[in-house]
Formats: C-alpha cells, structure tokens, sequence
C-alpha cells in the first residue's frame, strides 16, 4: 500500500491562479527528526521545574508512608479495598470514584478555557519525565551543539562511555518508576524485598517491567510524538480554546518582519529601517521540547511549556528591547481589543466544578461507618423447622469502613415474632465479613406468600446504625 496521498494546494497564491490545480503528494507519516532540545534558564522554566521537582517527589515518596500498619496510599485490588491515609474505600463505593473523575474532566475543562495547555507544560506525567530524562542528556552529553556533533561522530571511547552512562541512568529512573508505580498497589516495603529473591507475584515482574519499558521509551525515546501523535487531549483541547485563552504567542505586529541586525543599533532606528524586533536568532525553536517555530502562529504542538517565552525574553535583554515578544496573551489582547476573564463558559465550567467538588465532599461526609449488604438466598424458596416455624435465609456482608473494631448487633423486624440465628458479629477496622444468616418466624405471623421485612446493623457503641429491606417468603397457614 501506497504511503503516499495526493493533495491540492489551495493556499492562496498572487504568482499562481488561486486556487491552484497543481496536484503534489505528501509524506502520509513524516520521518521523525530527532529534537536537540536546548537548556534554557528563565521565570517559567524556573516554575516549571519546581512544579516537576514536587510532583516526582510526591509520586516516589507517598508509597512509602505507613499509616498504622499498611501504607497510607494502597490500591489493594485483591482485597477490593483502598486505602487514602485515614479512609477505606470499597468497590460498592463507586459513585465516589465517578465523581472524581467527573471532578478531574470538569478541572481540565475549566484550566484549559482559562488557560490552555497548561497542564501539559507543567504537570503532565509525560512531559515530568521526558523533561528529566533531557535534563539528564544534557548534564552526560553536554549542551545541544555538542550533543549534535556527538551523534554525528564515529563511535568512539568516549560517545560509547557517554551513552551507556545516560542509557544506564535512564533504566535506573525507569526501574524507580515501574517498582513505585506497582508499589501503589502492592506494599512498597515488601515489594522491594521480595523482587530481587523472586518471590513477588508474577503480576508484580510484569507490571513492573511494563512500566519501566513504558517510561524508558515514552520518556527517552518517543518524548514529543507521544504528545503530538498519542495523546488524545492534543487532539480535542483546541476545541475549548476561544479568543479569551491564555496562549503562548509571538506577536507578530511588534516581531515581523524578522531579520538579523547589528546588536547595538538603536531601536528606534531599527523602526524606521523597517525592521520588527525579531532578530531571527532561532533561539525559541532551539528550546522547544516539540520542536515547532512559535512564530508560525498556534499549533497544536505547542504545550505552553514558555520555554520558547524565556528564550526570546534573555534575547530582547541582551538586545536591550522590551521583553514579551513571545508572551503569554490571549487572541483578543494580540488584536488589541480587550481580554474578557470572566465569561460564559469559563463560569459555566467553575460553576459545574464546584458543584462536582461540593457532591464528593458531601458524598464523602455522608457515607456510613459500616457497608451493610443483604441478599436472600435465591435457591431455596423457605423452609419449616421440627416446631413449624418458618425459615428463610440471607448472606449477609458487613464492612467496617470506620477508623476501630466493632461489635455489630444484627436484628430483623416487620414480621411478628422474627428473629435471627446471628446477634452479633465482629468486625476489625477496615475489614470485612461475610456470613449466611436465618431468620425465623412462626407460622402464625405468616399472612401472605412474601412479606417485607427489615434486618438491622447497628454497632454496640450505638452511634454506627443502617437497615436493609429485604423480602420473608412463606406459604399461607
Ligand atoms: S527567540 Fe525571539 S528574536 Fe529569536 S527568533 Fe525567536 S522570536 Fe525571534
Ligand atoms: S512553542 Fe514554546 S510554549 Fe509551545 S511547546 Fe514550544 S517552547 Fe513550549
């Protein structure tokens, strides 16, 4: 199969009869070029790395925390319980998980209205790592010019030693990532104990080794087609944008038309020669991880990183002209007309936001101490005991999601005389139990062929109480 689509080319042309029937073929997948970035020092940068540095610190570091004697953060699938420092979720709590991530989806909605892209330059997982991993290219193979020529030159003693120190260094960052990754959902302390003497489980071998295949490629190797070509928020976020979005741009009145000049000539003589303030130096392609001219208006490529920001601003100080040619600004700022911060959709995203945010926090307050489950045994209707009384059995769950052991009283009412083989049962904090119950009535009560009937939980310190209703089947007398 052909690899190659023919297209016209409709850009408008004053030479060439617009629009042009000339029919040329492009490159259906173009052949990647590797990305030299440069290291740039600068106000975003310097966020940007502090905002890196937390995250990766708060991702290696809160597995480790102890809270009692399990970890703060564990998402125990095998034991469908998870745990968030003090609290102790179960999977029938998954209204809870829905409303987070309705939370997160309104989140990014609103940042993105406001301010675009953002959370991919400063927050993104993949950009965290691939920002690191460069980070550490740069301090192994030197700065981007000599990392150029270093990959043009013959393999040597000194390229073999650089690229496995870097090589090396990089599977080291991915084998942290892949054991803490796991360590989210298996002890951490164990984990780290058992994988070197083989004895954790063969899902543990494999989701670490996946995760750390995953983080070497994404991070060392594929780096920007993973947010170019990958991921799908690239592709649907510039639907949220309108003219009120804070972007990256170069302004193009102040900057254009673009070219190289004496350093020392006076900006006002620059003007009336005719010149903008872009002096052509490429810096802000030189430093931009996705490698796209900033110039060439916005693209999707762009992940608002400012990298590009910083770089143009140290060449306007050098240059000794205002900063902010290429700035954080908004489409209507860049016309001169004025930026409107509170508009429609961006209130409407705030308003469901906080709406969300409020639902989960009263959902969170409003969840009982115990998870009571009853179901009636469906594979036998009833049964009479030696005295004639009627019996019906129930499988009953009762989960301790409070911070304490419990002793739980169980009862039934609603039919004369009801009562129940299980009074009482023990449950540890953050545990479960699971038990077949009867409950019996005489036969007297039983005035039609299913009654309603409700059983109890109430806890022997009294303030942890829930009722389940459930049906008391019987023929009648
Ligand atoms: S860094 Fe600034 S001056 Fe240099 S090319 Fe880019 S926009 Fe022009
Ligand atoms: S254009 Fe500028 S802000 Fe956008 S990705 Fe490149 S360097 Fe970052």
């Amino acid at each position: 199969m052909s690899n190659k689509i023919p297209t016209q080319d409709v850009t408008p042309d004053p030479v060439k009869q617009y629009p042009s029937d000339e029919t040329v073929t492009q490159e259906m997948y173009a052949n990647r070029k590797h990305i030299y970035v440069r290291e740039i020092k600068g106000l975003f940068q310097r966020v940007r790395r502090a905002s890196n540095w937390i995250l990766m610190l708060g991702f290696f570091v809160l597995p480790w925390i102890p809270w009692g004697d399990r970890p703060a953060i564990w998402f125990n699938f095998p034991g469908r319980e998870f745990h968030i420092f003090s609290a102790t979720f179960y999977p029938q709590e998954f209204m809870l998980l829905s409303w987070l991530l309705i939370i997160c989806a309104f989140g990014l909605f609103f940042i993105t209205v406001f301010a675009g892209r953002v959370w991919c330059g400063y927050t993104c997982p993949q950009s965290v790592w691939t920002f690191l991993f460069i980070w550490l290219e740069h301090r192994i193979e030197g700065p981007r010019n000599r990392r150029i020529k270093l990959d043009k030159r013959k393999l040597d003693a000194d390229k073999l030693s650089r690229k496995t120190l870097k090589h090396s260094l990089w599977l080291l960052i991915a084998v942290a990532t892949g054991i803490t990754f796991v360590g989210y959902f298996t002890p951490i302390r164990s984990l780290i104990l058992d994988l070197p003497v083989l004895q954790a489980s063969g899902w543990s071998y494999f989701w670490v080794g996946f995760f750390t295949l995953f983080t070497y490629l994404n991070a060392g190797w594929l780096r920007e087609q993973v947010c170019i070509y990958m991921c799908p928020y690239a592709r649907f976020q510039s639907v949220m944008f309108d003219r009120d979005t804070l972007i990256v741009s170069y302004d193009t009145q102040r900057g254009e038309p673009r070219g190289r000049r004496k350093k020392n000539l006076p900006h006002a003589e620059l003007q009336a020669a005719g010149l903008g303030d872009c002096i052509d130096c490429d810096l802000c392609v030189q430093v931009c991880p996705t490698g796209i001219d900033i110039r060439d208006g916005l693209q999707y490529e762009c992940i608002t990183c400012a990298a590009c920001i910083d770089a143009c601003d140290s060449v306007m100080d050098k240059m000794g002209y205002p900063r902010g040619l290429i700035r954080y600004t908004t489409e209507n700022a860049l016309e001169g007309k004025p930026t409107h911060i509170f508009r429609p959709r961006l209130i409407g995203y705030l308003v469901a936001l906080l709406i969300t945010i409020g639902l989960f926090f009263w959902a969170v307050a409003d969840r009982s101490a115990v998870g009571f489950d009853v179901e009636r045994d469906r594979n036998q209707l009833y049964r009479a005991n030696a005295s004639g009384e009627i019996i019906n059995t129930y499988t009953v769950v009762v989960r301790n999601l409070d911070q304490s052991d419990h002793t739980y009283q169980l009862s039934a009412s609603g039919l004369p005389g009801i009562t129940l083989d299980t009074s009482e049962v023990n449950v540890p904090a953050g545990a479960s139990r699971q038990m077949v119950i009867e409950a019996k009535a005489p036969a007297e009560s039983i005035t039609q062929p299913s009654h309603g009937i409700i059983l109890h939980i109430e806890a022997t310190n009294g303030d942890i109480y829930l009722e389940r209703d459930s049906r008391f089947l019987g023929g009648t007398r």
